[in-house]
């Protein structure tokens, strides 16, 4: 095989190759519609590639028209994708209209005033600058992470690679009259190469990024608890330590509530099981409305909820339970028959000095037990116990 036909076929190789790694990533992230696009817009570079060298039975010229359009509208596939993964949409529009009007002028100078040296510049130009529109908007996100920064910096190369290499390029090389020597000169290769090695790292970076979503998606799922949607044991006390080490949350009065459904083997004996999980996402949802967005609840396990509430002494906490109690044991219950009533009790504790999650844990389960042992239905609290007078303390105050 001779060598500038290897060199010619490397870009499409790569191309399908990093296409269809996105694609098998996307058939397992079918909500990540921004893969699809990774995958559509490698496979069109390809074939922009592929008809840079074979030429179809409809002519020199038409093949050179759909080549371009391939290669714009996988630069825009790629911008758009880019931004997207970023949330930053509303470019898409800016993108897009680059795209158009670099194929226009590249058009124009096919057919209308035919010069294969404004094709060039034309389409490079359009291409370096939607670089440099995805280099825009990932400069704000830049700071997120390796992936972001690498990526800005990925995308400014490809900006200065368009503009700047084609026009030394052609200033040193062109300008070029015709496609006689084209494919081997210094514009050409560099353009092979450079386009190789931007578009093998781009796709590594999108790769760790789509990787690192998995990931964090996969952490989140592995913390919250599908039937109640709230946070699971893990998740929950993951996130009380996570605000207990926080300056605010060293600071904070912090008040917990536990929450325990009533005689709920009754309501699984009456209702079936199925029942049962109604009535415990009725109860959560009655819990997450009541809590707002600061406070952190999750379900310990069967019928057993916790609330930790920041900012929030004894009488705020009592007020909280107060209402969810009523407001639950007052309303219909989803699933089970009109009549049905299911109540829950509620024991609260508040943080006094630096105890730890386990201590307040524990107090508050205390107070469950009371609100149990004193007929259910009902919110009982742990009151503070003066800490025991140490030695040195008694020294202290003679
Ligand atoms: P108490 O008022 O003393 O809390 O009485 P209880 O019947 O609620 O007693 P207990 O807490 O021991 O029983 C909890 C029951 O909750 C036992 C178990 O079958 C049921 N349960 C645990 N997890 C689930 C679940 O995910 N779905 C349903 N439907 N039931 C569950
Ligand atoms: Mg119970
Ligand atoms: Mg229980």
């Amino acid at each position: 095989m001779d060598t500038g036909l290897f060199i010619a076929l490397l870009n499409p190789a790569i191309a399908l190759a990093l296409s269809s790694a996105f694609l098998t990533l996307w058939l397992y992230q079918r909500h990540r519609s921004y893969l699809v696009a990774l995958a559509l817009a490698y496979t069109c570079s390809a074939v922009g590639f592929l008809l840079q060298y074979f030429t179809l039975p409809i002519g020199f010229a038409p093949t050179k028209l759909l080549s371009s359009a391939a290669f714009t509208v996988a630069a825009c596939l790629l911008a758009a994708a880019v931004v997207t993964r970023y949330g930053r949409q509303a470019t898409i529009v800016v993108i897009c209209a680059l795209g158009l009007a670099g194929f226009a002028a590249f058009s124009w100078f096919l057919f209308v005033q035919p010069d294969l040296t404004w094709r060039i510049y034309v389409i490079n130009f359009a291409f370096g600058t939607i670089s440099l529109v995805v280099a825009a908007e990932l400069r704000e996100v830049r700071r997120n992470g390796p992936t972001e920064a690498i990526l800005f910096v990925l995308s400014v190369l490809a900006g200065l690679n368009f503009i700047v290499r084609t026009l030394v390029a052609v200033k040193l090389h062109g300008p070029f009259t015709s496609y006689d020597g084209f494919y081997q000169s210094v514009y050409w290769t560099t353009a092979l190469l450079s386009h190789a090695l931007l578009a093998l790292l781009i796709a590594l970076c999108l790769f760790t990024a789509a990787a690192l979503d998995v990931v964090k998606a996969l952490r989140a799922e592995s913390r919250t608890d599908p039937l109640s949607k709230l946070l699971n044991r893990r998740g929950f006390e993951e996130q009380v330590e996570h605000l207990l080490a926080t300056k605010t949350g060293k600071s904070l009065p912090l008040a917990l509530v536990l929450a325990d459904l009533d005689h709920f083997k009754t309501v699984n004996d009456r209702y079936g099981h199925e029942g049962g999980d109604l009535v415990i996402a009725h109860f959560a949802a009655t819990l997450r409305a009541a809590s707002g967005g600061r406070a952190i609840a999750g379900r310990l396990g069967g019928e057993e909820f916790a609330v930790l509430l920041p900012a929030a002494d004894l009488a705020v906490a009592q007020l909280f339970a107060e209402g969810v109690r009523t407001s639950f044991a007052a309303s219909r219950m989803p699933g089970l028959p009109r009549d049905a009533v299911v109540t829950a009790s509620f024991g609260i504790a508040v943080r006094t000095g630096g105890e730890g999650i386990a201590p307040l844990m524990r107090r508050a389960d205390d107070a469950l037990y009371k609100a149990k042992r004193s007929g259910r239905d009902s919110v009982r609290l742990s009151y503070q116990r003066p800490e025991p007078a140490t030695l040195a303390d008694m020294f202290n105050a003679a």
